[in-house]
């Protein structure tokens, strides 16, 4: 099962990769022996291929299952994002229900409300110790500008019967109770996101699949993928049911090239920050953090005593080329620490010791389906 290969994606810079146990980070799965036949195919080991194995296997123990991931498991955008498990909508409800109409809207949103409490079950039933925190989404106004936003977005919410217990109105001080930031003031607060560790949540899951039942083959890539059949530089794979789990990486694949965009972002660790930081700072419960402008940010105090900070990566690139994010991580880690220091003047020294990007996918539509 295990190898030293080196893992080529550059997951291994993020500092979520780096807080693994060595044993779960440096392990490998075997790769596909040869041609097979199998009920389900499922092509990528990120949370969209594992959780839904995870389901199906839960659902159907007979179901012959594999996962075939090109890499290891986890080191796609899953393994290191800002660790914001949120039950936020990508884009309107109303962009939605222009397709789809309200009531299905409506669903959809209690449907991910749902997901939340249901992560940690599993995150506990299957003993992953992910870091979860429950300390929900604070949006906060660190403009005139965005205060309106702020007072734009709870009026969307209250029209669309997200109450009080869903989303809160906070004054300056308020949010400053969360997180203190001199930046505040206003702040908008929701219980609906988790902060977690995704590494840890991902390799735990991949582990959860697999005593399950599920079989993982790492090292495998997916050359060809049609309905019923996959072609693999291990071999040829048969399948009744085929899914796609590739999210930003779909493009790389003939006729699948329009499925998602692929787009990039960037993020960054602090070193751990020491008790007199955080007694200035608070943010004892951990809440995510982000504000109005238009070009994100998205922060989290670690379990670890840190600061992930990140925000929007390089271009997207004609013809949904792939690029090696770590070509432009200095410029977008510079205006990074910029913002965070912004943010929070007290750590104009701080020492940011991780920086990493990714490639995660879109629908040009901005709109899920
Ligand atoms: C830096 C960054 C920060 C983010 N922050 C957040 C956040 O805080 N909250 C949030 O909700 N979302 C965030 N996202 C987006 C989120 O991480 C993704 O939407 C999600 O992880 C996608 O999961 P997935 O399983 O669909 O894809 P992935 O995790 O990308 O998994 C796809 C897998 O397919 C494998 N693969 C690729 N090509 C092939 C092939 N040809 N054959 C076999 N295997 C292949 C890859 O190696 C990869 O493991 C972020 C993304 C990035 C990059």
């Amino acid at each position: 099962m295990c190898s030293d290969r080196p893992v080529t994606s550059g997951v291994e810079q993020s500092w979520w990769w780096s807080d693994l146990e060595p044993a779960e980070r440096d392990l490998w799965r075997a790769p596909l022996p040869g041609d097979t036949d199998v009920d389900v195919a499922i092509v990528g080991a990120g949370f969209t291929g594992l959780w839904t194995a995870y389901y199906l296997a839960r659902l159907d123990p007979s179901l012959r299952i594999i996962i075939l991931e090109r890499d290891k498991a986890g080191s796609g955008a899953s393994g290191r994002n800002g660790g914001w498990a949120s039950a936020l909508l990508p884009t309107s409800w109303g962009a939605i229900a222009r397709t789809y109409g309200r009531e299905a809207t409506l669903a959809w949103q209690r449907a991910l409300d749902r997901t939340l409490p249901e992560i940690r079950q599993v995150a506990s039933r299957e003993g992953i110790d992910a870091h979860i925190a429950d300390g929900g989404y604070l949006k906060v106004a660190t403009n005139p500008a965005q205060v309106v936003g702020l007072q734009h977005s709870l009026e969307e919410a209250r029209a669309w019967g997200r109450g009080e217990d869903d989303l809160r109105w906070l004054s300056a001080a308020q949010a400053k109770d969360l997180v203190n930031s001199p930046a505040i003031l206003a702040g908008l607060h929701t219980p609906h996101c988790l902060a977690l560790q995704p590494a840890r949540l991902v390799r735990g899951l991949a582990l959860a699949v697999e005593r399950c039942g599920v079989t993982i083959h790492e090292d495998t890539l997916v050359t060809e993928l049609t309905p019923g059949q996959l072609r693999t530089t291990r071999g040829t794979v048969r399948a009744s049911v085929v899914v796609s789990a590739l999210e930003g990486y779909a493009a790389t694949l003939a006729g699948h090239h329009r499925d998602r965009l692929p787009v990039y972002s960037t993020l960054t660790a602090t070193e751990p920050l020491p008790e007199h930081v955080w007694q200035e700072i608070g943010w004892e419960s951990r809440c995510t953090l982000n504000d109005g402008r238009r070009q994100l940010f998205y922060a989290q105090r670690t379990a670890t005593c840190r600061i992930a900070f990140g925000g929007r990566g390089a271009p997207y690139r004609y013809g949904s080329k792939i690029e090696d994010p770590v070509a432009r991580l200095d410029h977008w880690a510079a205006h990074l620490r910029r913002l965070l220091v912004r943010l929070f003047p007290q750590l104009s020294d701080v020492t940011i010791t991780h920086r990493w990007g990714g490639v995660l996918g879109v629908r040009g539509t901005g709109c899920p389906r």
